[in-house]
């Protein structure tokens, strides 16, 4: 099971590229945008889990 970098967001559709600053994953990686993430309250509608950045590959 390989980590699974969706490009988009789950819920809008908005596009989340590698190194995006606003995209969240939860704990089990599914993908949303900072935006959708709030109007959610922070709980993934697919699992009921919590969100956490997604880490971004400039991790210097
Ligand atoms: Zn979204
Ligand atoms: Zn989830």
């Amino acid at each position: 099971m390989a980590l699974e970098m969706r490009p988009s967001c789950e819920s809008c559709g908005v596009g989340l590229r590698p190194e995006s600053t606003v995209a969240m994953i939860c704990s089990y990686e599914c993908t949303f945008c900072a935006d959708c993430v709030e109007k959610l309250g922070n709980v993934c509608p697919n699992c009921g889990g919590g969100f956490a950045p997604r880490p971004t590959r400039l991790s210097a």
